[in-house]
């Protein structure tokens, strides 16, 4: 009786320990590494779901039950038609492709000592330490004023070349070690090393014309198209398993692509059901989801206005959406091995028990939260307990360390039943992140009994 009253984690290792499910795991596992080895910036990550989705069948044609509504590139709604009314409500998840990383300045490019170098402007929550002394690599997009849409991708491929940014040497920075961290490593100081062969020319800055010449000879471009373009410095290489059992899976971009992969997985397998089910992919939440293709632009009403239109004229939307029952997919912090002081021992998640329900976010006294509400929680505890699924609840640190923000509070507005729900990321934010294989495997399932809900 004693043990029945009793509240226990359920580790994945344990739940899915049958050969069958490891095997499985492994696969799932080998996939989201090519996943995020593949898809490093927003556009690339929504080009990849669209494969995903247009092989499954879903497609702008709006005549049939499945729905696929890109957005600029950057954000993206695909719909799978239910047997009930639209008015009973979707199962809809939603997942940000955007992750902090350096933007390319728009007047990048100078030379100095020797060296070009490119100015970067960081975008989210970085520490500029971090993105120091390590191999970058260049995605992106540039856009001629003769209309072609050029795609750059240069620091990948073996025989690339790669980019970094420059550190101090230890012997000449007992100033900087005397700084706050935050003193120390100055945003406009994070240049990226670009060249530094001189061209045959007259002019000064001989480097800057040799990156300019090979600019051109590449990609058929000049200095002012960087004007039109979208250049991210991402770090270079594969996503890799991290650990001698190779239980660890390490790469960038896990915060939220780690949610985009579960979900998109766990909706592509998913049958046709009673509700129509969404899956709902937003751009810039990283830098508080403002703009034409964040959580707060009208996407997402706009999308669901044309497929309303297409499927069920005259349903109104407020009726869908305040009967809709919404997983905000976004990663969690789980107790750090070697920083558990941040942590509420009592209130913390651990790596490889299970995606995290985080009940509300915000800092300090919940300032700027959504908290979802009790019922939702027990409804969603009993969907999982019906398949065994691990999963745990978790606040992201101790009351007054911090604290941070989802689209969450941006879809609860529209009255909908929401809370985050997402697997944990160590070293969260940084060029290399953590996670763990077992909890990318329940995740999955997790989301897809949501979506089969
Ligand atoms: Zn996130």
């Amino acid at each position: 009786m004693d043990e029945a009253l009793k509240y226990k984690a359920a580790s994945c290792w344990e739940r899915y320990g049958s050969a069958g499910d490891r095997a499985a795991m492994d696969g799932l596992a080998g996939e989201f590494l090519d996943f995020l080895t593949r898809c490093k910036t927003e556009r690339e990550t929504i080009a990849w779901a669209m494969e995903q989705g247009a092989a499954a069948g879903f497609s702008g044609d709006l005549s049939g039950g499945l729905a696929m509504i890109p957005f600029r590139s950057k954000a993206l709604l695909l719909a799978r038609r239910g047997s009930a009314p639209l008015s009973r409500g979707l199962r809809l998840i939603t997942a940000h492709v955007d992750t902090p990383h350096l933007d390319l300045k728009q007047h990048p490019l100078h030379e100095e000592c020797q060296v070009a170098l490119m100015k970067t402007h960081y975008y989210g929550g970085i520490k500029k330490y971090q993105w120091l002394a390590r191999s970058l690599a260049l995605h992106g997009t540039v856009v001629t004023t003769d209309g072609r849409i050029i795609g750059v991708c240069i620091g990948e491929s073996q025989d690339d070349p790669v980019f970094t940014v420059l550190d101090l040497l230890p012997h000449l920075a007992r100033k900087q070690r005397e700084e706050t961290v935050e003193k120390a490593f100055v945003g406009e100081k994070l240049n990226l090393a670009f060249g530094h062969e001189p061209a045959s020319t007259e002019d000064e800055a001989k480097v800057r014309q040799r990156v300019l010449e090979l600019l051109h000879e590449r990609f058929g471009i000049r200095e002012e198209d960087l004007f039109s373009a979208e250049l991210q410095v991402v770090p270079a290489g594969r996503a890799r398993f991290v650990g001698l059992d190779r239980a660890l899976l390490g790469g960038y971009g896990q915060d939220d692509r780690l949610c985009v992969f579960t979900a998109t997985r766990a909706f592509l397998d998913a049958p046709a059901g009673e509700h129509t089910q969404v899956l709902l992919l937003f751009d810039k939440e990283e830098i508080g989801s403002d703009g034409a293709t964040s959580a707060k632009s009208r996407f997402m009403e706009h999308a669901l206005a044309d497929i309303l239109d297409a499927w069920e004229p005259g349903t109104a939307l407020r009726h869908v959406l305040t009967r809709t029952k919404a997983v905000s997919a976004d990663v969690h912090c789980p107790m750090d091995p070697d920083y558990q002081d941040v942590h509420d021992k009592y209130n913390s998640s651990l790596l490889g028990f299970g995606p995290v329900f985080s009940k509300f976010t915000g800092h300090g006294g919940k300032y700027g939260a959504s908290e979802a509400d009790c019922e939702y929680v027990a409804w969603f505890r009993a969907l999982l307990a019906q398949e065994g699924i691990p999963w745990q609840m978790a606040e992201m640190g101790k009351v007054d360390e911090g604290g941070g923000g989802t689209v969450a509070k941006d879809l609860a507005v529209y009255g909908m039943e929401i809370i985050d729900f997402g697997p944990g990321v160590l070293s969260m934010h940084s060029p290399f992140e953590i996670s763990s294989k077992a909890d990318l495997y329940a995740t999955v399932k997790a989301y897809n009994a949501f979506y089969r809900s």
